[in-house]
């Protein structure tokens, strides 16, 4: 029986790894991939960890990696299929059949980013597509993006791209946005921000890197970037009939990764928050493991 079985090896459940290995649990982390430390790897440069600059984002994936490797941290590569609370044990159901028992769990599982899907997005991922305008709104300094969405998310990257662009396209699929009205009134004061909508994007094309863009109505913008904020998708499938969730699928969880059910708790994007970055889930990892600990030594 494990002390603790961590779900997932990005930044939240790597971070997780480490500080529960020093606290010298019994423990495993579970990733579906040999090679997988999640979002963190779409990004081509990150810029905004604290003490390291300028390194891919696989790169940096990596490197937490090597440090829970040797703490002697032990990985099992499998995909969970069903998880369960019985008798003051989870029980986590794998690919194989295998079932692990743990005292309590610690769900880093993330969450995937919503594609357009529309003609050239994939492509272009990486090359002028981005996911993510904190991580990469620095490469287009003095350059002309779209960020395409209508929530806060869209809302934010399009005030914060305004500061380093030298143009802002807000292209959102409908008239209203669903996003805060004091960030679409400050849009539309701020003159490098134009709000094209309602219109949708049906293609991005360009030759090395993104050129333009097609709105349905056959209009074509030329842009250097696109932002792309039409949601996320937290991994939480899995759970969703064990911990609370709220609408958006997101685990109900503050800072001390505490959920509803004693002995699981959540770290990282798959958790109730604002800041989704790498630094913050790599926070969560760390604090769960102290909440983790403060039950294991309560029980
Ligand atoms: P969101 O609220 O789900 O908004 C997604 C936006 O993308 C919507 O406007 C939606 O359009 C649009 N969209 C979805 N699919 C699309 C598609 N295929 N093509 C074109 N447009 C599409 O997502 P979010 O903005 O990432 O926010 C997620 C959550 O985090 C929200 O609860 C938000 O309040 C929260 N958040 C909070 C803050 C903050 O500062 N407090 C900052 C960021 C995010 P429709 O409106 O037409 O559906």
């Amino acid at each position: 029986m494990l002390d603790l079985l961590i779900v997932g090896a990005g930044p939240a459940g790597l971070s997780a790894a480490v500080y529960a290995k020093r606290a010298a649990f019994e423990m495993c982390v579970l990733e579906k991939e040999r090679h997988g430390f999640g979002q963190i790897t779409l990004s081509d440069r990150v810029d905004n960890y604290l003490g390291i600059s300028g390194v891919d984002g696989y790169a940096l994936g990596e490197s937490f990696k090597k440090h829970a490797e040797s703490l002697n941290v032990p990985f099992k590569y499998s995909e969970a299929v069903s998880m369960e609370k019985k008798n003051e044990v989870f029980l986590t159901t794998l690919q194989d059949g295998k079932i692990l028992e743990s005292r309590c769990v610690i769900y880093a599982a993330g969450a995937v980013r919503k594609q357009l899907g529309v003609e050239g997005e994939e492509h272009f991922a990486g090359g002028g597509v981005s996911y993510c305008a904190a991580c990469d709104g620095a490469f287009y300094h003095n350059k002309v993006v779209a960020v395409i969405g209508g929530g806060d998310t869209a809302l934010g990257d399009s005030i914060f791209l305004s500061k380093l662009c030298s143009k802002v396209y807000l292209i959102h699929r409908r008239a209203e946005f669903r996003g805060a009205a004091a960030m679409l009134n400050r849009i539309k004061r701020t003159d490098n921000i134009e709000i094209i909508a309602p219109a949708s994007v049906t293609r991005i094309s360009g030759g090395s890197h993104v050129e333009s863009l097609t709105l349905n109505n056959g209009k074509i913008i030329d842009v250097d970037g696109v932002f792309v904020a039409v949601g996320t998708i937290p991994n939480t499938a899995l759970i969703r009939n064990l911990v609370s969730c709220d609408c958006g699928g997101y685990i109900i969880a503050d800072e001390d990764g505490k959920t509803n059910i004693d002995g699981f708790f959540a770290a990282g994007d798959v958790r109730t928050k604002r800041l989704r970055q790498i630094i913050t889930a790599a926070a969560d990892g760390a604090n769960a493991v102290s909440s983790a600990e403060e039950f294991l030594r309560n029980r």
